[in-house]
């Protein structure tokens, strides 16, 4: 019988500092982590996942992080993970005995097709996928099966038939600090905790929130689903990965909701932002605002004082009621910020000077409510995405927002002016040329003072 066990099997997708691409133990993945630059899976999800559950393996073995030690060690010292060997049924993804993240009591209960572990591949009976699979023929392999089970805590949305989600309900924008390799990127995160508590793989695994709190281990691998993983089958081709591989294709997959009461649980990854967590919008509303939450995570960076300038993998979660779901990532640098208000005065400026912009437009016959929708739906969120992919430079103040905008408007609006107006005559030619010259004026109320943000220093008399 296969146990197929977590810290020896070769399932962590890796990249060396040099280069080389391989698949590690969680062991191996530890005694390396000073030569690995980072987790190499291909999903977004699975990354933030498995940096987590890194974490929590290392707060687990380790404890809080020791006094002495000040600065990051150049290795892991292996002793530290001694527990690791002393509990290694707490790691096996199959077998008769215990089984990570799953439940022993549920055995054979209402299988649901192993879809249900993985949200990229479809489940039920909707046509509107662009990938196809025949619930319960379709099988995923082992180490798609350690991802689905690692994405629980980080990424269980909210379900149908009565499935709450994880305990960071709604998926979060997760946002992880990064090191130069991934023994510096742990121990970005591995800080002084006051409550402690133990992970779910632990047997020992008590939920202690007599102080209000949720427990750091407990939180970090809270599993909102009740889980266990029908025994691999014959071999075929996995359909998340696609690898040749014994294939699981059901699993129990229950709901596993209200285990901490109202005790507060904050998350390391997660910004809180006037006491919120920062999410995604959802993709499908009609006035979609921006292509992506940039706005929020600009206020949270400036809030929060970071030094020195670091690197963050961002990841966020967008659905729509867990029907339609998109990730997106971006690995930010944020630089050294001293008091930057003036560019976070940005962000209000910007929602006030866009809700202008249909107005700006005049020069069509078309219906203006037409015109509000072009360039709402489709060059808002252009113009964001490009403020957004330089969102380091914005908050450093290397690049004026309003400037790039601008510059921005004119490259699309030629485009534009081409669709509103058929350029045959001559009347149509004038109108083509002005709303292709167009440039939206953005009147920043603060803007003397934004110029200033470089060479603050130098004038400040002034
Ligand atoms: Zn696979």
């Amino acid at each position: 019988m296969s146990y197929y066990n977590l810290l020896d099997e070769n399932w962590i997708p890796v990249l060396y500092l040099n280069g080389e691409f391989t698949r590690l133990s969680v062991k191996k993945t530890l005694e390396d982590a000073h030569l690995i630059r980072q987790i190499a899976a291909s999903n977004p999800m699975d990354r933030v996942a498995i940096i987590r559950f890194l974490l929590a393996i290392l707060y687990w073995c380790k404890g809080n992080p020791p006094k002495e030690e000040n600065e990051i060690p150049t290795k892991f010292p292996m002793e530290w993970f001694e527990k690791l060997d002393q509990n290694r049924e707490c790691f096996n993804l199959f077998g008769d005995g215990k089984r990570f993240y799953q439940d022993e009591s549920t055995k054979s209960k209402n299988m649901l097709p192993i879809g249900s572990l993985i949200h990229e591949i479809p489940t039920g009976i909707s046509i509107y996928h662009f990938r196809h699979a025949i619930d319960g023929k379709v099988g995923i392999c082992p180490v798609c099966c350690a991802f689905g089970l690692l994405r629980l805590p980080v990424f269980t949305t909210q379900g149908g038939r009565g499935k709450g989600p994880g305990i960071n309900n709604k998926p979060p924008l997760y946002i992880i600090p990064l090191g130069k390799t991934l023994l510096e990127t742990l121990f970005i995160s591995y800080k002084p905790v006051f409550n402690l508590g133990s992970p779910s793989w632990d047997t020992q695994n008590n939920v202690n929130t007599t102080d209000g709190t949720v427990p750091l281990l407990n939180g970090l691998t809270d599993l909102p689903r009740i889980v266990r993983l029908g025994e691999p089958t014959t071999k075929g081709q996995c359909i998340n990965c696609g690898v040749i591989d014994s294939l699981i294709t059901k699993c129990v997959f229950n709901d596993n909701r209200n285990r901490y009461g109202n005790a507060k649980w904050e998350d390391p990854h997660v910004a809180y932002f006037k006491s919120k967590s920062l999410s995604t919008d959802n993709p499908l509303k009609i006035w979609f605002k921006t292509d992506r939450p940039w706005t929020t995570l600009l206020n949270y960076f400036l809030e929060t004082n970071l030094n020195p300038p670091q690197n963050f993998l961002i990841v966020g979660f967008a659905s729509d009621q867990a029907k339609h779901i998109d990730i997106w990532e971006r690995i930010l640098k944020i630089p050294k910020l001293d008091n930057s208000e003036n560019n976070a005065q940005f962000q209000k400026e910007w929602d006030e000077a866009i809700k202008k912009i249909p107005n700006l437009i005049k020069n069509s016959k078309r219906k203006k409510n037409l015109n509000e929708q072009i360039i709402i739906r489709i060059i808002r969120p252009h113009i964001e995405k490009q403020i957004s992919s330089n969102l380091s430079s914005i908050i450093d103040g290397t690049i004026q927002p309003w400037d790039f905008a601008s510059s921005e408007f004119k490259k699309v609006m030629p485009i534009l002016a081409k669709s509103l107006t058929p350029g045959f005559l001559s009347a149509d030619i004038d109108k083509q040329t002005k709303i292709a010259s167009f440039v939206p004026i953005f009147k920043s109320t603060n803007n003397q003072k934004s110029k200033k943000l470089k060479g603050k220093d130098k004038d400040e008399s002034n």
